[in-house]
């Protein structure tokens, strides 16, 4: 699997090579102008394995291997591949050891109509109130898909971390981490490619989308939980997280790479600030960084960035803010 060139939101895409018993999946390519990656006269795109897991829907010795995307003139990365930004990030920054935890949100939908799953197939459900977290078969949608795909991210070895029902019927939440800034995109790429393949088996769109339903309705978010050795050890440390991230230009850089029609969810409505206003602030949903309340009474801990779209590419989104805080904090 690579991430591909689609815009303005990138994708997952595989195939599938069969291996000789010991053999290394090696070096391979496909046609970079199926996938807005290159040219049709200059079209081969070199695929490098980067990261592999057990496959957990294949089961035996099959795997799941990530890719990165390079040139064929120089074997340099591809524009596109933004793990390479990642694994910069972690040359650059590693010894402060940046952790970060991801809540990838998603919604259900119907693949022909666009509906979400639980809403009435020809209306609306009640208000938002009693979906989050909810259960029983008036508020939820989907728990046996959930439920799977979560057995499958733990047989592959990810660090997934928790799941929940969302505030809007058949919107769902799981997390990946805390893990490095390149794991995180390596582990939240495959959850995410294990989910796709769960939408594949039962007819279910698992949409990305970060406003799917207009309206009085939550968008879908990927919440960033951050920190570093300093911030788990120290108040200034978080802080100076927050003031870095704040810093003149950093908020329009952020906004820029976290996710196509991030000023639609971005509101200031439904538990977010305004796309265009920076805040941060203790148990603040309506801030763009919110310190949990237990980092603010223990004087240490993460930060929860809360304006990646759903939709946003989680290898940049790691990068960008170990790049930001880090550089502060060193
Ligand atoms: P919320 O209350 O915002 O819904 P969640 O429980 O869904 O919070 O997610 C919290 C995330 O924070 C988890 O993914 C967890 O792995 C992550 N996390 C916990 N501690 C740290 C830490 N020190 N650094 C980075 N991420 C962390
Ligand atoms: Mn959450
Ligand atoms: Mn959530
Ligand atoms: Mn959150």
């Amino acid at each position: 699997m690579w991430i591909d060139g689609t815009v303005p939101t990138a994708e997952i895409r595989s195939k599938t090579k069969i291996l000789a018993d010991g053999e290394n999946p090696g070096i391979w390519g496909f046609d970079g102008s199926s996938t807005n990656q290159a040219s049709g006269d200059n079209s081969d795109v070199v695929l490098q394995p980067v990261f592999q897991c057990p496959d957990p829907i294949r089961g035996g010795d099959d795997i799941l291997v990530m890719c990165e995307c390079l040139l064929t003139k120089d074997l340099s990365p591809h524009p596109t591949n933004t793990r390479a930004m990642a694994v910069a990030a972690m040359e650059k920054y590693g010894d402060q050891q940046p952790l970060f935890g991801l809540e990838q949100e998603y919604t259900m939908l119907d693949p022909v109509s666009s509906w979400p799953y639980g809403f009435p197939s020809h209306g609306y459900p009640g208000p938002q109130g009693p979906y989050y977290c909810g259960v029983g078969a008036v508020k939820i949608a989907g728990r046996d898909l959930v439920e799977e795909h979560t057995t499958l991210c733990i047989k592959a070895g990810l660090a997934i971390s928790g799941t929940n029902a969302e505030v809007m019927p058949g919107q769902w939440e799981f997390q990946i981490g805390p893990v490095d800034t390149v794991t995180v995109g390596d582990h939240m790429w495959i959850a995410r490619y294990l989910l796709f393949r769960i939408g594949e088996k039962y007819n279910v769109e698992m949409s990305l989308d970060a406003k799917p339903m207009k309206g009085d309705w939550n968008g879908a978010g990927m919440h960033t939980n951050f920190s570093t050795n300093k911030m788990r050890e120290s108040y200034d440390a978080i802080i100076a997280a927050c003031e870095a991230l704040g810093a003149p230009g950093k908020p329009e850089e952020h906004i820029a790479v976290y996710g196509h029609g991030i000023q639609d969810r971005l509101t200031g409505a439904h538990e977010t600030q305004r796309y265009d206003q920076f805040s941060y602030g203790v148990s603040d949903r309506g801030a763009s960084i919110r310190i949990p309340w237990q980092v603010a009474k223990d004087q240490k801990g993460y930060i929860e960035d809360r304006r990646p779209n759903a939709n946003a590419d989680p290898y940049a989104v790691a990068a960008l803010i170990t790049n930001t805080c880090c550089s502060v904090l060193a």
